[in-house]
Formats: structure tokens, sequence, C-alpha cells
């Protein structure tokens, strides 16, 4: 890295607070009408604004050529135009790359990257101040968890990052500081305005999560057509979990196993149950069989143990589910309605 080009200094917090005032790319859709009727100007001065800002990516309200003067400096008394100010920009020395520091109206310093390749330009942006998850090798980790960008703070770092730019940016990535899916609704919220308002489409715009399962779920379930990576970096769950603690909570996989008496019971089921699943970052959950008035049985508890006792070295957690509810047949596999319903 080379060529520090300071623009700005951090400034001290009393002195932010005073400053403080909301920010237009933070306004929804009916915040924005409903300043556009306060300022007693038709609906049409909204477009206008939106394509400056989205389209032209302009940096004050006094650039907006098209609006009369007098909307512009109730504009800039009522709004400031940017949540995020450019505080420091640094070079990579064959000019590939750039990294932005950025101040938040709060104060917080957070960090953006500008990438040029052959054919595209990527902007990697964060989602947090900080971040709560502790992979042990990342330095954001370092500052634990401090604050949830806004859904227009981290619209900002790409409007911001399109004026920098050289060439038009192709491709999004929440890859920079913070984990995307602890600030879940919000990073879906700039999502959809990069793909609706900026043009990106959902294809180009990704979201990398160190494995927040609940949101993955989430993320599916609301069928967002946007890109999903995930931070493996391990190929067992013991070695994920030694970096990356959260794997202790959602486990990438986890494998359920039925022990049927006399069927895949013996110590040398679990042998070959441990070599098969040894490299995989998972999690395996015994089922002792739950009877159901079949030819199958369930282990005695000695055999049971035995299994156990072969996957005593496994790499991989294992776990046991004693089931409740047995008696009243509402244990695993028990579950079962018959008949007209
Ligand atoms: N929290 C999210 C997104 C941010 S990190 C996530 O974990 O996916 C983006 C990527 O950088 C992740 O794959 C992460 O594992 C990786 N990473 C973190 N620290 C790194 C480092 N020091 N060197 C190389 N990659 C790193």
């Amino acid at each position: 890295m080379s060529d520090h080009l300071v623009l700005g200094k951090f400034k001290p917090m009393s002195e932010l607070n005073k400053t403080i005032k909301k920010s237009y790319i933070e306004l929804n859709k009916d915040e924005v009408n409903s300043l556009i009727k306060e300022l007693d100007e038709s609906q049409f001065r909204a477009q206008q604004i939106q394509n400056w800002v989205f389209d032209h990516h302009v940096e004050t309200w006094d650039e907006m050529e098209n609006l009369p003067i007098h909307i512009r400096e109730e504009l800039s008394a009522r709004l400031r135009l940017h949540p995020l100010e450019i505080n420091y920009i640094t070079d990579s020395k064959n000019a590939s790359t750039q990294k932005i520091l950025f101040q938040t109206q709060n104060g917080y310093p957070i960090e953006s990257v500008l990438m040029y390749d052959q054919k595209r330009t990527t902007v990697c942006i964060s989602s947090q101040v900080g971040c709560a998850v502790d992979c042990k090798f990342c330095a954001t980790a370092s500052m634990g968890f401090i604050h949830n960008l806004s859904t227009g703070e981290m619209v900002d770092q790409v409007i911001h990052l399109q004026r920098q730019s050289k060439t038009k940016i192709t491709n999004v990535v929440f890859m920079g500081m913070g984990e995307p899916f602890l600030n879940y609704r919000r990073v879906i919220e700039a999502a959809e305005i990069l793909n609706k308002k900026m043009g990106f489409g959902a294809r180009r715009i990704t979201i990398s999560t160190a494995g927040i399962v609940p949101k993955i779920r989430q993320m599916a379930e609301e069928n967002h057509k946007y890109k999903l990576a995930i931070s493996l970096n391990a190929t067992n769950e013991l070695s994920r979990e030694r970096i990356m603690p959260l794997t202790n909570t959602y486990t990438l996989i986890t494998f359920e196993y039925v022990l049927l008496k006399g069927v895949n019971d013996s110590p040398s089921d679990g042998e070959r149950l441990l070599v098969l699943l040894q490299s995989l970052p998972c999690k395996v959950n015994v089922i002792p069989y739950n009877e159901i008035g079949g030819s199958y049985s369930r282990p005695s508890e000695n055999t049971i143990n035995a299994f156990l006792d072969s996957l005593k070295h496994a790499p991989f957690t294992v776990t046991v589910r004693w089931s409740k509810g047995t008696e009243i047949d509402a244990g695993c596999g028990q579950l079962a309605v018959h008949g007209d319903i």
C-alpha cells in the first residue's frame, strides 16, 4: 500500500453530536414523499433528487442543477445528503485496489474496498462497526461489536465509491467489516436499494456470512435472489470450532443416525461412520430407535454406549437424542396419523 491521501480528520464526538442531521439516503419512500409535500413541491422532484443521488452520485445539494436554488437551500437546511464522510483513501501500488476509510455521523470508522479487475469493478462494503462473531483470524473481531450500520450507511459506501471509481462498479459484496446476517433486515434493505434504485442485478450482489444458520434459512424463505457466500474455512468441525467459535452454535451440517438393534449399531458401524464423515464440518446426532411396534427394536443401553465409544475420537461432535415422550409415542419417528382427519 502507498499514497495515503488524507481528506479529513476524525471529528471529536462532542462536535459531532451537535451537527447530526438525518441523511436523505436514509429516508424511505414515505419520508421522501412527505418531505416533498412539506416543501410544497410536486412529486416529480422526488424522482429528480433520486436520479441525482443514485445515478449521478452528487456530493452536495448544490450540484442538483434542475432544482430551483431555494429548494436546494431548503433541503440542505433540513437534511444531510450523505450519512458518511470520506476520511482517508489508500491506494495499492499497482492501483488495482483502493481502501476507503469513512466516518459515520456518530463518529465511527468503517472501511470499504474498491477493486478494479479487467472485466469488473467490485466494491466490498461493511455492514457493522466491529463484529461479534469472533473469528480468530479476523482483524474486525478484535474490535468487538460496536454498532449496526444503517441501511443508508451501507448504500452510501457504494455511492461514494462510485464517485471515486474510474470505472462503473459492476459488483457489490458484503464482505467488509461485520457479520451481515447479524444486521439482517438492514442488509437486505440495502441490497434492495442497490438493486432497485442503483440498478445492480441481484446476481451481482453477494452477501457473505460466517454461518448464521437461521438467517440463511430466512433469506431462502424470503426468496431473495442475491448471491450467498458462506465462509467455510475448515474441513472438519473441530478445526472450524477452533478458528470460528460460532461453529459451536451453528453447525454447518447435522447428520441424524437412528440406531437400530442388530442393523447399524455395532462399533464397526461407528468406525465406518467416523471414516465417512471425518472430513466434513458436521455434527452427528445419534437417535436410539423408538419402537413403533414393527420388526425393529431399540439397542440395549450397553450397545448404545459401545457405539458411542467407537466415535470417541471423531473430529465432529456427537450428541445423543434420548427422546422424550416415547411413552406417549411423541418421540422421534413415533408421530403418525392414520385414518380420516
Ligand atoms: N462476516 C462475514 C463477512 C466478512 S469477512 C463472513 O464471515 O463471511 C469476508 C471474508 O474474509 C470471510 O470469508 C472471512 O472468513 C475472510 N477473512 C477474515 N479475516 C481474514 C484474513 N485475515 N485473511 C483472509 N481472509 C479473511
